[in-house]
């Protein structure tokens, strides 16, 4: 069974309230710890030696260069999107595409205006999958769950203030569950204790018609921005 398999399976049993568990080959009984997301004195260059030129899965077939991560190692607030797509995947970098473009604005004009010294450099960004998805569909859940865990080791070495999740991919991945982020934005959540506030993604937004949810994607940065750095 993978660690993540594991852990997944000792929190369920921890939501029952069952702490200790006999194991069938010994008489004491063992109480055993949940084991961690990260290795111990885990780093972002040694999660991203981790991945090196990573086959694990399909998505690496269409893959011109891995897009692990970019901005601040110590942010207090880290944006998680869905996957590269094509500019990404030609530069390595995650949003520097339009929605990119857009991202940014979003993060440094909505800090502005509420009278905070932020730019896109102080915050963290990345993405539930490292490469990008064939005509940029929607990551499949195996292709999340198996780069879901460098995600997650990102996130517990970053240890942020805050996560701010860019659409329905990246809140699945994050929170687990069915609902999309018109459900589950405007309040917080939590990803292991850390604070989580779900958005649309930037790329949405792009949409002409959209304009009902630039407005609520401003609120939730607004609220996201507040919280982190007031
Ligand atoms: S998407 Fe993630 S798990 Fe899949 S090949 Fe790329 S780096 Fe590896």
């Amino acid at each position: 069974m993978s660690p993540d398999a594991l852990r997944r399976q000792l929190e369920y049993y921890r939501d029952l309230g069952i702490k200790d568990l006999y194991r069938k080959d010994a008489i004491p009984i063992v109480n055993i710890e949940l084991p961690g997301l990260a290795p111990t004195g885990d780093s972002l260059p040694r999660i991203l030696k981790d991945i090196g030129d990573c086959t694990r899965c399909r998505l690496h077939t269409g893959r011109n260069k891995l897009v692990f991560g970019v901005g601040n190692p110590q942010a207090k607030l880290v944006f998680v999107g869905e996957g590269p797509g094509a500019d990404e995947d030609a530069q390595g970098i995650p949003f520097v595409g339009r929605a990119g473009q857009l991202l940014t604005q979003m993060i440094e004009n909505t800090a502005a205006k509420e009278g905070i010294p932020l730019k896109r450099a102080d915050v963290y960004i990345c993405n539930v999958v490292k490469c990008r998805p064939p005509e940029n569909r929607t990551p499949e859940p195996d292709e999340m769950e198996t780069c879901g865990q460098f995600l997650f080791r990102q996130l517990s070495v970053i240890q942020p203030k805050a996560i701010c999740a860019l659409g329905s991919t990246a809140a699945k991945a994050l929170l687990g569950g069915k609902d999309g982020v018109t459900r589950l934005r405007g309040k917080w959540h939590k990803w292991h204790d850390i604070p989580l506030i779900v958005t649309f993604h930037p790329s949405y937004l792009l949409r002409p018609y959209n304009q009902n949810a630039k407005r609520e994607a401003w609120e939730d940065l607004k609220k996201a921005l507040h919280f982190v750095y007031d």
